[in-house]
């Protein structure tokens, strides 16, 4: 079985068709999917999503993009004893998005790292042209800290780093992609016990279905390209990664 630890179930691309994607993700071996909230509307929608379906978890946050819109971090704390909801994010900074908000991305940010050392729970962390600043800001609480830097987009180096803080990376579609060599030297490089498979559903589509909307049932994709880089077994690459997601998520076997 496969879990997707990263996917936008609650968008309302999914609204005419959710019980036939998960259908189709079942087929997949994609047995678990984790629902990610990025502000109060989305991170509701989650948490109802894996209220109603035993297959579903759900991740509570303030996503970068959404720092401006009135989002109230101590919200957060309403959601935070729901026994599915599993992880706080996404949160982070996105540099590439916009550079003219980043002291307002980083105090966003900062609180929620506050409430998972609070509240014991993993961060989900998007980085985009910001692996550095995001890293410096966990770094003082290395060893108190858990989590994923979510569709890692960064370098080897900074992959290292990552995995120094006891941090996983989260691996999606674009490993399918023909020129991403540095994400292919990464997947290379890093033991699969650091890495977690995802979709970002319903972006970053891996091929060949890359152009449709993302699905749940994809991440097999992203496990068949990791075993055939890493010249491994596609099963045993699904046994461990789905492995470091129970840890990390505290997810129980069936
Ligand atoms: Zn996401």
């Amino acid at each position: 079985m496969i879990i997707d630890t990263h996917a936008h179930l609650n968008m309302e691309d999914y609204d005419g068709d959710l019980s036939h994607v998960l259908g189709k993700a079942i087929k997949q071996d994609v047995t678990k999917v984790m629902v990610i909230g990025m502000e109060d509307i989305s991170n509701q929608r989650a948490i109802k999503l894996a209220e109603t379906h035993d297959m579903l978890f759900a991740t509570v946050g303030i996503h970068p993009g959404y720092v401006d819109e009135d989002q109230d971090v101590e919200r957060l704390k309403n959601y935070l004893d729901h026994p599915k909801v599993v992880a706080i994010g996404e949160c982070g900074l996105d540099f590439y998005w916009r550079e003219d908000n980043k002291k307002l991305q980083k105090d966003i940010f900062q609180k929620q790292i506050e409430l998972a050392l609070i509240y014991q729970k993993p961060l989900v962390i998007h980085t985009r042209n910001s692996f550095t600043e995001a890293y410096h800001m966990v770094l003082p609480h290395k060893g108190k800290l858990k989590g994923v830097f979510h569709c890692f987009s960064s370098d080897v180096e900074d992959a290292k780093k990552a995995v120094d803080l006891g941090f996983y990376i989260g691996i999606d579609g674009p490993i399918t992609f023909k020129n991403n060599h540095t994400l292919k030297t990464i997947v290379e490089k890093i033991d699969l016990k650091h890495i977690l498979v995802e979709t970002d559903s319903p972006f970053l589509t891996p091929i060949p279905y890359r152009g449709k909307r993302n699905e749940p049932g994809n991440t097999k994709y992203v496990v068949e390209k990791i075993a055939e880089i890493k010249r491994m077994d596609p099963h045993e690459v699904a046994r461990i990664t789905t492995e470091n997601a129970r840890m990390l998520f505290n997810i129980k076997e069936d």
